[in-house]
């Protein structure tokens, strides 16, 4: 009988309340325990004597037990346990709680090693309740000490005893389903070796090839489903748009389109005419003009007796596309509403209602809006705006309402075509690869912090001649709960955490920067505020309200103040190139001219790469390249991870991160694509089952 395949409760000490602890877990079968990846490490292989030790963090050593522990009771029912234990630069006195039992665990003249915070008190080194184990064991010492994420009534030593026991089990049990040729090719170890190398790592190089070799299996696997999940059948059931003559929305526009756009608007307008649902990407710098590509096929959704619906990640911007769009639609006999949260019930209602009665033909808003209970009369045509800011969740809505509709996608990240195909698995794409003509270039600086003082001049003559001023700071990391833990996400990372440099927040900057600017008006916006709140903020930016807008990324998003001649990157060497090229297109927007400036004292050389090649070229697709050489696939990976990934046939990860994997994301997906052409999956039914379970997984995930 395989103990991998038996319930959970076939484990020693498992039963039904403990079994009932891991289903919340996810673990049902013993051998899902296999897969339930340690959150962090402790680091417990780093002994410091208790004079290099540092006082107030979590620390390792390796102390002799000095004194026999005594117990007092403090109160009715609370113990304290003390005593003393030392090494060659010190002593320290050892603490535990509520813990009696452990009066005799302890030996005078014994080495152990400890595992707590250090604290120092009067001059005396104090650790209480800290972890220990005896360092005359029969192993040596573990270096790093798995912490798991757990629920209540489940503690780190049961699931820690269980992962041995379903370990020992698998030795005869487990056969690795990666084919040989492709793990050797690739380096890596066995599939049990990293198992037990996630588990229980002798060494941080044990950790990080056995981390490799599962985000491998995760990025191959998740390849190999995408492509089965592909040549399955696409649907039907699409309304069919054969009237498609664009001439009185061409006659309208005060500009003509270029090559690109009518390419696009071709692809677009063939993918309506046909019932298959359509599914396109539209890619294009931005300011390339994607609006009227998709105000033309709004335009031929209607014209074909359908409703559409356009839909944005800020209330802002849903209020800009009104606004640029209503006039011309409204001129071709198209009526346009525009759904706001900040709209109150009763104007809510109203819109609802004249969309249920197709009363009206296009519905601008955000996504959340347009999802949260909008019927429509008719929908024939989805479009969504700046596609990489919308969440899984939003997405949901579209696989479940849009079944018949068809759906137009839009992204300002210009993405290396070496690329696209990863990227947006399932999406067919169009790209709109040339600017409108006459756009100014921005002129573009790199300047370290000796530049402050000249720096904050030039913000001033900038508003002091009209302009206003954008600065962009990166967003401030939280930390994990596990304080001084090495977090498994972070393993094989090149930074190490505490090297990273210190951050400049947007809100503390922007109380700096009032003092030493009180004559300018100066306010901030960040991710964690109220959209209702950014959004206000960003309205009297906008309206020249206010002069200069502190704020972390979150204006990214295509937000247009013509007025804005001035971006400040803070921290620049912290910004990836495509990121760096979206925030400088928030500028030189109107006929003003119009600067950026990345600050940053950065002495590394991809950094200063990329801080250069920003001031070199304005072209979207010639810095997504370089980009793509100089820092890898993440960046272009992140959309992914956002969007796309469910809807072709993907599945959550356990371990591998679509942005800091993407290397290794490209090599699986050719891995995968020679695999299959050369052999069929039924001939290694290992691998075979795995797949079918990720993609029956995924499967039940979207239902
Ligand atoms: P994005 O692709 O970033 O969404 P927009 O659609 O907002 O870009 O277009 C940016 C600006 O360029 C708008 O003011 C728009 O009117 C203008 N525009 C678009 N297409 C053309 C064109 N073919 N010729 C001239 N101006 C254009
Ligand atoms: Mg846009």
């Amino acid at each position: 009988m395989s103990l991998l395949k038996s319930p959970i409760t076939a484990l020693h000490g498992v039963g039904a309340v403990r079994a009932e602890a891991y289903r919340r877990l996810g673990i049902c079968e013993a051998g899902d325990l296999m897969w339930h990846f340690p959150r962090s490490y402790e680091n417990r292989g780093d002994v410091k004597t208790l004079v290099e030790a540092t006082v107030g963090e979590k620390q390792a050593l390796v102390l002799t037990v000095a004194t026999k522990p005594t117990l007092a009771r403090i109160r009715r029912g609370f113990t304290i346990l003390k005593f003393r234990a030392f090494d060659a630069t010190g002593t320290c006195e050892m603490v535990y709680y509520n813990q009696d039992f452990l009066k005799n665990a302890f030996s005078v003249g014994e080495e152990y090693r400890f595992y707590g915070k250090l604290e120092q008190k009067a001059g005396r080194f104090g650790m209480s309740s800290a972890a220990w184990e005896p360092t005359r064991a029969a192993r040596p010492l573990a270096p790093l000490f798995p912490v798991y994420p757990s629920v209540d009534g489940l503690s780190q030593k049961q699931i820690k005893s269980g992962v041995h026991e379903v370990l020992s089990a698998a030795e005869s049990e487990l056969s690795d389903y990666l084919p040989d040729e492709i793990r050797l090719k690739n380096r890596l170890p066995a599939l049990l070796t990293a198992l037990r190398g996630i588990h229980m790592p002798e060494s941080y190089a044990d950790l990080i090839a056995a981390k490799r070799r599962l985000v491998y299996d995760e990025l191959f696997l998740f390849a190999l489903a995408l492509r089965l999940s592909a040549k399955r059948e696409r649907k039907t059931g699409a309304p069919v748009f054969d009237k498609n003559d664009l001439s009185p929305f061409l006659a309208l526009l005060p500009y003509r389109l270029t090559g690109a756009q009518s390419r696009a608007i071709g692809d677009i307008l063939a993918d309506m005419a046909t019932n298959t649902p359509m599914n396109r990407i539209l890619v294009g710098d931005v300011g390339s003009g994607k609006t009227v590509c998709a105000a033309a096929a709004l335009y031929v959704a209607v014209k074909n007796g359908y409703q559409a619906a356009l839909m944005v990640p800020t209330e802002i911007l849903a209020r800009q596309h009104a606004a640029d769009l209503a006039p011309l639609l409204e001129r071709l006999g198209i009526r346009v509403t525009l759904l706001l949260g900040a709209l109150t019930e009763k104007q809510k209602r109203l819109a609802r209602e004249t969309v249920a009665a197709g009363e009206t033909d296009v519905v601008i808003g955000t996504q959340a809006l347009i999802s949260e209970g909008v019927e429509f009369a008719s929908l024939g045509l989805v479009v969504i705006d700046e596609q990489h800011r919308f969440g899984v969740n939003q997405r949901a809505w579209l696989t479940e309402k849009g079944k018949h509709v068809h759906t137009l996608v839009m992204s300002a990240t210009p993405i290396p075509r070496t690329l696209a195909l990863t990227v947006y698995g399932g999406l067919d794409i169009s790209r709109i690869d040339e600017m409108p003509p006459g756009r100014q270039k921005v002129d573009t600086f790199f300047v370290g912090e000796s530049y402050r003082e000249r720096l904050e001049a030039f913000i001033r003559k900038q508003v002091t001649e009209g302009g206003s001023v954008y600065i962009v700071c990166p967003a401030v990391e939280e930390r994990d709960e596990e304080e001084g833990n090495l977090l498994l996400s972070e393993i094989g990372e090149l930074v190490l955490p505490e090297q990273k440099t210190p951050l400049k927040s947007a809100v503390e900057y922007t109380k700096e920067l009032s003092e030493r600017l009180p004559e300018l008006r100066i306010s901030f916006v960040h991710g964690k505020m109220k959209s209702a709140d950014k959004d206000k903020v960003m309205r009297a930016f906008a309206a020249g309200e206010i002069d200069v807008l502190v704020s972390t990324t979150v204006i990214e998003v295509g937000v247009n103040v013509p007025n804005a001649s001035l971006m400040i990157v803070e921290n620049a060497d912290r910004f990836g190139l495509s990121q760096l090229h979206q925030l400088r297109g928030r500028v030189g927007r109107g006929t003003r001219k119009s600067y950026c400036v990345l600050v940053s004292d950065t002495k590394g050389e991809n950094a200063t790469k990329r801080l250069k090649t920003m001031c070199a070229t304005n072209d979207g697709y010639e810095i997504a390249e370089t980009d793509l050489k100089l820092r890898g696939p993440g960046d272009f990976l992140r959309p992914m991870a956002n969007m796309g990934i469910r809807q072709s046939g993907g599945t959550d990860f356990r371990i591998a991160d679509l942005c800091e994997d993407g290397d290794m994301l490209l090599g699986a997906f050719s891995d995968a694509e020679k695999f299959l052409s050369e052999q069929t999956l039924a001939d290694h039914p290992v691998l075979s089952e795995k797949v079918q379970s990720m993609l029956a997984e995924n499967e039940t995930k979207i239902n």
